[in-house]
């Protein structure tokens, strides 16, 4: 910007009675009285104009050092300042070419009196400081509109760029200066987001509408290079004095990353963040929008309630990696199996949720749950792990099973506790009996609580014999529960009740004391006692003081822990391997034997569980049960047999049931063996019986020889 001072006149002239004139005038400017400095020569004229600013310069054409346009030349070169020329009175076309190059204005001889000095003067130094405030002010709004944080371009009335601020040049990719003259279309292109289509002309309708108007909802910016922004923009008509549209101004921003971060938000907000299906939020939303569908047009739908058999088991043993790929894999295969219209959902946990919305008959439903189950039971490969998995699925479907989503849910959940009870691996279709099931498990609950102090739980005892002699070598001490008014309940009615409301401690612990009170009874009555082995929860193994409260039990019947024998299964031993291992060291060292329950359906490795202090495998019956009818459960039968063998330990068949598993077992050198081809579970007394009975021990070691070998 021009440095000028408006209240300092220089005049260069070597008349004195110019510098009389003008010195007898009083201009005042901005309301300040104008200070008037002479030179007589353009020598000392120039060498004030080195010196501090000054708002005007009179200059004489002709001086003694210099004349004509010369003079002119060099003060313009010398000053910023307007300069006004005077000249002689037939100088007026020296003066009309002294305006051409460079001067303001000129006073003719003659006209060179006091007023016409006031007045030219104040002209010039009025225009002079009216064009600085301009300056200024231009200058000022550069710097604002170069400093927000908002693109601006702004357009002339034929909507020409005319001006792009830092921003809108970074943002277009356009400089001011090349884009000025150009269509705001070919510098400004913008598309709508969804279908990339051009977005029409925000000048033109500005200035149609003569007011702001804001573009299309979703707007993306087109950069020159081809890159794309997403943008909000605003566009507004200016006017003049007069309010007429001269142009526009375009104020636009860069969205990107909001409307990335909105979309992110509302897509977590309604998908589960490990295998982004959607979560319960969007299936209710899913699911109710069906059932609108459903009532208008009299349609079905159908809800898959689906729970993961042995998950927790699983992910316990293996940890949360191999856990989280196999939810990932089982999501994978359920949407494998369904439509593009269908939806499948993860509740949490190992749960998933299936809705159907277009079902022609309920059978429909059952095909896509049949699959399902079959998809799932082909074996997942997660990393090095080959692993089985299968699910249990309750269906419930509009309009038979409930109205509205809650009650779907509901209802198919309660069928999928059905298919769990009914042996798992299976699905079942929810029908009205099974919601009074329902009840029936929330007020076992809350008598549960007090069948301890009524003292209605009591014991069963199941053999275990020796399978190449027939004789009884232990026994398992099996939980029931005598309640009042259903009868005698087995363990699957109600531990994973007492489990769940935080009993199985002082169950465990109550089990614990009456197994030895109980052998502590019949030694006490001369009987030949065994050991007797007891079923250990994961809570019970993992309490802070179950080592000593063994001790004590033992101690408090004076009882020798050899005669204690504990049933831990896989998972339980695997749950933190550490402190296990260090638990059934102490335990050894004790006396107590031990015994890894239904062996072969964990997924803990052999190298891991060798480490643990062992005594005995005992064979889950699902292998047992199979062993004449597969031809894949033989061959893993006899490898544990011989396993257990070479590690010393007893292997132990579980749910021995006919001759022909009997003769099986034996053959391959199994130890021992339990189940109804021997003995049912039976009563203290009963069991009695059966130590005290020599007789009836060597009829059952005849009888089993006999049937085995028949
Ligand atoms: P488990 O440890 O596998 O016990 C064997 C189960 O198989 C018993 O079921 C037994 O009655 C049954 N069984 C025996 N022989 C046969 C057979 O030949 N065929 C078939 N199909 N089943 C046979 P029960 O008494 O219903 O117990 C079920 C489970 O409850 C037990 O399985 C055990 O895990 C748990 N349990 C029982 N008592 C206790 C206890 O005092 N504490 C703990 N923590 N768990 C217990
Ligand atoms: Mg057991």
């Amino acid at each position: 910007m021009r440095a000028v001072n408006s209240q300092k006149i220089l005049l260069i002239d070597s008349d004195p009675k110019h510098a009389e004139a003008l010195n007898e005038t009083a201009i005042i400017t901005g309301g300040e009285r104008a200070t008037i400095e002479c030179a007589g020569t353009l020598a000392s004229g120039l060498e004030r104009l080195g010196g501090p600013a000054v708002g005007a310069v009179f200059l004489n054409l002709f001086l003694p050092d210099s004349s004509g346009m010369d003079t002119l030349d060099r003060v313009v070169v010398a000053t910023c300042a307007p300069i006004v020329v005077l000249g002689g009175a037939g100088d007026e076309a020296v003066c009309t070419e002294a305006m051409s190059r460079g001067a303001h204005d000129y006073l003719l001889e003659g006209r060179l009196d006091s007023y016409s000095f006031v007045r030219t003067a104040r002209n010039v130094l009025e225009r002079e400081r009216a064009q600085q405030k301009l300056l200024l002010e231009r200058e000022r709004a550069q710097v604002t509109l170069n400093s927000i944080g908002d693109g601006v371009v702004s357009t002339d009335i034929w909507g020409r760029v005319t001006y792009l601020n830092a921003v809108a040049e970074e943002m277009t990719g356009w400089t001011s200066r090349e884009a000025a003259g150009r269509a705001l279309a070919e510098v400004f292109e913008i598309v709508d987001g969804t279908e990339h289509n051009a977005c029409p002309n925000p000048v033109e309708a500005a200035m149609r509408q003569d007011h702001a108007v804001r573009v299309t909802p979703n707007c993306q910016l087109v950069r020159r290079d081809g890159q794309v922004l997403e943008i909000e923009n605003c566009t507004a008509p200016i006017h003049d004095r007069n309010r007429r549209v001269t142009g526009t101004v375009l104020v636009f921003h860069d969205v990107s990353i909001a409307r990335e971060l909105v979309l992110k938000m509302s897509h977590l907000a309604q998908h589960d963040p490990l295998t982004d299906l959607p979560n319960r939020v969007l299936f209710r939303d899913r699911l109710t929008q069906a059932i609108s569908w459903a009532h208008r047009n009299r349609g079905l739908l159908a809800v898959l309630f689906l729970d993961l058999d042995g998950f927790k088991q699983m992910n316990d043993s293996l940890g949360h990696i191999i856990g989280d790929k196999m939810l990932l894999s089982v999501a994978a295969r359920i949407s494998g199996c369904l439509r593009k219209s269908d939806t499948v959902s993860r509740q949490g946990g190992d749960e998933f949720v299936v809705l159907l919305p277009e079902v022609t008959h309920a059978a429909d439903a059952a095909i896509s749950a049949a699959k399902i189950i079959n998809e799932l039971r082909r074996p997942h490969h997660l990393g090095e792990h080959r692993l089985n998995m299968t699910a249990s699925i309750g269906l419930s479907t509009y309009p038979f099973d409930g109205e509205d989503a809650e009650t779907l849910i509901k209802n198919a959940d309660t069928a999928m506790y059905h298919a769990k009870q009914c042996g798992r691996d299976n699905y079942q279709f929810f029908h009205k009996k099974m919601n009074l099931r329902n009840a029936e498990r929330h007020s076992l609950e809350g008598q549960l609580r007090f069948a301890l102090e009524r003292n209605e739980f009591l014991l069963h005892y199941q053999p275990k014999v020796n399978l190449s002699t027939g004789t009884v070598t232990s026994a398992e001490a099996l939980v029931r529960w005598q309640h009042p008014e259903r009868g005698l309940l087995l363990p699957a009615q109600f531990l994973a009740i007492a489990e769940e409301s935080g009993l199985m401690l002082p169950l465990g612990r109550w089990v614990m004391h009456e197994v030895c009170r109980q052998m502590r009874a019949w030694m006490d009555a001369g009987l030949p006692a065994v050991p007797v082995a007891v079923n250990i929860s994961s809570e019970e193994f993992r309490g802070e003081r179950f080592v000593e409260s063994i001790s004590l039990a033992l101690k408090s019947e004076r009882l020798d822990a050899h005669y204690l024998e504990l049933e831990l299964t896989e998972t339980v031993l695997m749950w933190h391997a550490e402190s296990s291992e260090r638990t059934l060291e102490k335990l050894k060292a004790a006396g107590v034997r031990m015994a890894v329950d239904d062996f072969g359906t964990g997924y803990s490795s052999l190298s891991h569980l060798m480490r643990f202090a062992i005594d005995a495998f005992k064979l889950d019956e699902s292998f047992v049960r199979n062993i004449v009818s597969s031809s894949d459960d033989a061959p893993v039968v006899s490898a544990v047999i011989g396993m257990g063998k070479s590690l010393r330990h007893r292997v132990i068949a579980k749910g021995v049931e006919t001759p022909e598993q009997f003769a099986f077992l034996r053959a391959q050198g199994c130890d021992e063996g339990q189940g109804y081809f021997f003995n049912r579970p039976m009563l203290p007394a009963q069991f009695e019986k059966l130590l005290a009975n020599d007789t009836h021990q060597s009829q059952l070691s005849a009888d089993v020889r006999s049937s085995a070998d028949a």
